[in-house]
């Protein structure tokens, strides 16, 4: 394994670890999986990873960084790998299997190609920080040597239900209407991440979370985006098998703990916001009284469901402000732009920016875990409305065990109905239940701030990172 031997360091975790000895500054690749919900938690650990005297180097994936806006990450360097389909991505795969076969394959490939590239510059890499859906960036981390940490950017709790899968300690399909994992609270069949819940719905995307853990026994850290006191049972179960550390949650630090001066976003953006346009339209309005809706970058709401959500945001009368991306727009009803002067509708926007303004009174989500400990750290109440994947389960831990938010239940036909959605938006707005959430939102927000604030665990947990990297590399020399 090879170290760079960087400038003085005055990191005090670093310059602290082992007096004496020359100070090394260890250079890490991070891999995330090509999706906004992936970049946005592993750029933002890459930030206190340079913050502590650690070279980062991003690595992206052609199709994916071709396709991104907005790209203001200065402190750290950038190389790609391959995916296969270098001219569209997943969208140019003939099925979701097809691109997963094509890309595990390609990016073996092609990240052996570079680590062989980088071994021979000045700043060869030590450590491969990679996502946990891509468990064969590990191999080859391991076949030149480096170390390897897993991340993952989802819930310790979802961790834990699919690692039960993966060892076949949760017999699938399901057959239990409930289920008691170690470590976690009482969970119905239903409030299991959809791959499980619904067995079979996606066998591509089965296979990528399972398999997560196929080598993670090889891994010198694995690192999640989570803070220890939301997921306290999980964690301590997690800890007992795997050399865990709880990092999260990974928000631009001027949400937080205000450290990394002019961190105010995560850099890069896979659809340009109009974030002007969001926060004017913001500042006129009264404060906690808009909506604010969005079901995050990928997940797609069927014509029948646009149509319940559009009615029931106009027939609540609030204000809102939905983010549809393009390709959703066609599905709005012909007539309902124009029908409602209290909405602003929105490809994209500044989605931190809108959530911290005062203006804001709830954000109706899908769930997914960035958005969740998004609105958890900046005290937004939210209205659950999950469609799949771990966002199920995400809302089960917001209304039942977090208590930051309600979940607009779905009918038999798995359509959440206006009426539905006017009388979710109204208990968080109008009623003493609202205000419970509130104060809960509150209390969680203020635990986050500390858990990355100086001295808080997930900070002190990086620093551990940083330095037990930093041994491992003097050790090696
Ligand atoms: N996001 C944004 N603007 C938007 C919608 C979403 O910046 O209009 C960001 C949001 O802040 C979050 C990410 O996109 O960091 C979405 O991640 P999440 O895990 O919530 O959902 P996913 O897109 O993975 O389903």
């Amino acid at each position: 394994m090879q170290c760079w031997e960087g400038e003085e360091n005055t990191n005090p975790g670093i310059q602290g670890m082992d007096k004496g000895r020359k100070n090394y500054v260890a250079h890490c690749l991070v891999l995330p999986y090509p999706a906004q919900g992936h970049i946005n938690p592993m750029l933002q650990f890459s930030k206190r990873l340079v913050q502590r005297g650690v070279k980062v180097t991003l690595i992206t994936v052609v199709s994916n960084w071709k396709t991104m806006s907005n790209k203001n990450i200065t402190s750290i360097e950038v190389e790609s790998i391959s995916d296969g389909y270098d001219d569209g991505g997943l969208a140019a795969a003939e099925s979701l299997e097809a691109y997963i076969d094509t890309f595990w394959r390609v990016g073996s490939e092609t990240l052996a190609e570079l680590v062989h590239k980088l071994a021979g510059s000045s700043h060869p890499p030590d450590c491969v920080i990679y996502d946990a859906f891509m468990p064969w960036a590990l191999d080859v981390a391991k076949k030149f040597g480096l170390l390897g940490a897993t991340f993952f950017t989802q819930s310790c709790s979802t961790n834990n239900i699919y690692l039960h899968a993966y060892k076949k300690l949760l017999e699938l399909p399901l057959s239990q209407t409930e289920y008691l994992l170690p470590g976690m609270p009482k969970f119905a069949a239903e409030d299991f991440p959809s791959f499980l819940n619904k067995y079979g719905s996606y066998p591509g995307f089965f296979g990528v979370v399972v398999n997560q853990f196929a080598n993670i026994y090889k891994a010198d850290w694995v690192l999640a985006n989570t803070f220890y006191e939301l997921e306290q049972g999980a964690v301590d179960w997690l800890v007992k098998i795997w050399p865990l550390k709880t990092i999260g949650p990974c928000l631009p630090s001027m949400y937080l703990d205000k450290r990394l001066q002019d961190d105010k976003d995560y850099g890069v953006n896979m659809y340009n916001p109009n974030s002007e346009a969001c926060i004017k339209w913001l500042d006129d309005k009264p404060k906690g009284s808009v909506v604010y809706v969005s079901f995050g970058s990928m997940a797609e709401l069927s014509e029948e469901q646009t149509e319940e959500l559009a009615w029931g945001l106009r027939d609540g009368g609030n204000y809102f402000i939905w983010v549809i991306r393009d390709s959703e727009q066609g599905k709005l009803p012909k007539d309902f732009v124009g029908t409602s002067e209290k909405g602003l509708i929105v490809a994209w926007c500044p989605q931190l920016q809108v959530l911290i303004h005062e203006a804001l009174g709830c954000f109706l989500t899908h769930c997914g875990w960035n958005s969740t400990l998004e609105a958890l750290s900046l005290g937004v109440p939210l209205i659950a409305m999950p469609l799949w994947t771990d966002q199920i389960t995400n809302a089960k831990l917001v209304r039942d065990v977090w208590k930051i938010g309600v979940k607009a239940v779905a009918d038999e036909k798995e359509i959440v109905r206006r009426e539905t959605i006017t009388h979710c938006i109204k208990e968080i707005l109008e009623t003493e239940k609202g205000n419970e959430i509130k104060k809960n939102s509150i209390k969680w927000k203020n635990l986050a701030k500390n858990y990355v604030d100086e001295g808080g665990n997930s900070d002190k947990s990086t620093t551990e990172f940083v330095t037990e990297l930093a041994h491992r590399c003097a050790a090696s020399k």
